[in-house]
């Protein structure tokens, strides 16, 4: 009987060690992520103005290796949104990078006011570097003025510098902002010159390949072109017709309609800066992508590497036409054409599977005010250019001896601190009490939707839902204004009839693509809520890295839990 037992005992041992070692061998089959290596390569794209919805509207001429690949083998987030106010190039491509909004990594614009210099600076100018590359370039930039630290910094850290991080775009700020501030290079267009120019903030001379790549003189094939749709423009189904008040023309165009001949339009269109109006400037982007793939050897040993892309000319294009025309469904077409050329070679030089890649926008875009007024919608201009003198004048009768209001900026408004310290023991008293009347001013002005003080936005909770959280997440407590305005869903700061803008914190300004393909990427979709401050947060837990300093978003569970 003891013996019956031992048998069994050992019996059931056995079979235990079998089932231990079937299970492990089940659990490695099962997970091959948890000894797969980080990608070689990620490559971030980010496409300026780009709105969620132009993914559908125009995919039916999209090539099956562009977008579609991405939408198709990637994970595609389609309820991805700004989470702040102003939604513009600077602060998105900040936001993206570092994964926190304005009100922690300090680019709160793409220009703004500062209020210890009383100057306009712009979110990425520095007085202390020069151009390289042209001396006539614009050179002085630098991303000092973002006091977080990005995914691309957090790479750079993590590998000793090893890994290398190039940004580039058309826009300097869409090339400087995403290389963050250890990165080994920023290019951007350079329009005098119609070359790729960088800064002393990352190198005394270009290197031999972006000389050799500026030396091609593309520019000067691209603007021998004539600009004409990619498809015979009746089967532009997904626009308005050609011919509509709603855009603006280009120097020397008698109506905003194709054919564009470019050289015809080069003189009159500042010689290289028509570039940066037409989609062949994303042709010349893409080029300069793939010359740096080569020139830095980009994914070629274990260190990852970071490639951040910015297209620029679909806004440059996107603010003169707006949504709805011809020239924006092309200028897609075509940069689908784009994204499906970069893929490709990326798959020749760095390998299927061992690149990420993330598509996203730093902001979408509204319809043009002028149209939604045309048929119906709530829309409307709003003149910020009177509103300085007006308030002025109106606080004039409680102040008469002060011009209260400094300066107006952007939906900024900011006070004369300096004029109220004349009588310190009041000042405080006297600047809540300007700060109130001059917000019941503003209120009563048709198309400002709501205004906010400083210190109602500084004691606001920083993930309250709504517009109110999205002006707390976008005001900086020492750079912002003291009064913020928000205008009217559908009004536009400006008085131009045709084209349009953004900035808003409304859904048509905030609602953005985030795709993702590639390396440690399972297929699939979700309509959950994200905000794009979850891109960053993201790429580091497929790096294996420390998240963003300022980080305040998360990585996309759905990418992680789908595998
Ligand atoms: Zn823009």
């Amino acid at each position: 009987m003891n013996e019956y037992i031992a048998f069994l005992f050992y019996a059931m041992r056995y079979f235990q060690i079998i089932l231990v070692l079937l299970a492990s061998t089940h659990v490695l089959a099962q997970s091959p992520d948890q000894k797969k290596e980080p990608p070689k390569l990620v490559v971030g794209i980010i496409v300026d103005q780009m709105r969620q919805e132009y993914l559908y509207r125009f995919s039916s001429k999209f090539s099956e290796g562009g977008f579609k690949r991405i939408m198709n083998d990637g994970f595609m987030l389609r309820n991805a949104h700004y989470n702040y106010a102003p939604t513009v190039t600077g602060p998105g491509h900040a936001s993206v990078y570092t994964g926190a909004t304005p009100a922690v990594h300090g680019i709160i614009n793409n220009d703004w006011y500062d209020k210890d210099l009383k100057k306009h600076v712009n979110c990425v100018n520095d007085p202390n570097q020069k151009v390289v590359g042209h001396p006539e370039g614009k050179g002085a930039i630098s991303p000092w003025r973002m006091l977080t630290s990005t995914v691309t910094d957090e790479l750079e850290l993590f590998t000793q510098r090893k890994a290398k991080v190039i940004g580039i775009s058309v826009k300097d700020r869409g090339a400087v902002l995403p290389a963050g501030h250890m990165g080994d290079a920023a290019y951007w267009y350079d329009s005098k010159s119609g070359t790729f120019v960088t800064s002393t903030y990352y190198m005394q001379q270009l290197p031999q390949w972006v000389t050799k790549f500026n030396n091609l003189k593309l520019p000067d094939q691209y603007l021998s072109k004539v600009w004409d749709t990619f498809y015979p423009i009746d089967q532009y189904i997904a626009s308005g017709p050609d011919e509509t008040p709603y855009e603006a023309k280009l120097g020397g165009k008698e109506k905003a309609t194709f054919p564009y001949d470019l050289k015809a339009l080069r003189k009159k269109n500042d010689d290289y800066d028509l570039l940066v109006n037409v989609p062949f400037a994303n042709d010349f982007l893409t080029e300069m992508a793939k010359a740096a793939l080569d020139g830095e050897k980009l994914g070629q040993n274990t260190v990852p590497d970071f490639l951040a892309v910015s297209y620029s000319t679909t806004d440059i294009i996107g603010h003169s036409v707006g949504p709805n025309a011809v020239e924006i469904q092309d200028t897609y077409i075509r940069l689908d054409r784009n994204i499906e050329d970069l893929l490709k070679t990326l798959d020749a030089k760095v390998g299927a599977g061992n690149y990420t890649v993330f598509v996203s926008a730093d902001h979408a875009v509204a319809d043009v005010a002028q149209y939604l007024k045309d048929n119906k919608m709530p829309a409307g201009y709003f003149s910020y250019s009177n509103v300085k003198a007006n308030l002025n004048e109106y606080l004039k009768k409680y102040f008469p001896d002060k011009d209260v209001i400094e300066e107006i900026a952007g939906d900024q408004v900011y006070l004369n601190h300096a004029a109220f310290q004349s009588e310190p023991s009041s000042a405080g008293v006297q600047m809540i009490i300007a700060t109130e009347l001059a917000m019941k001013f503003l209120m009563a002005q048709e198309g400002i939707a709501n205004v906010y003080s400083e210190s109602l936005l500084r004691q606001g909770d920083y993930n309250e839902g709504g517009i109110k959280g999205a002006v707390i997440r976008g005001h900086h407590a020492k750079r912002s204004g003291d009064i913020v305005i928000v205008l009217e869903s559908g009004w536009y700061g400006s008085g131009r009839i045709q084209g349009t803008t953004h900035g808003s914190p409304y859904r048509y300004d905030t609602h953005v693509p985030i795709l993702f393909y590639g390396a440690g990427i399972p297929k699939g979709s979700s309509v959950r809520y994200h905000t794009i401050t979850d891109i960053a947060p993201t790429l580091s837990a497929l790096l294996n890295i420390k998240f963003p300093s300022g980080s305040t978003g998360q990585p996309i569970g759905e990418i992680f839990e789908n595998k």
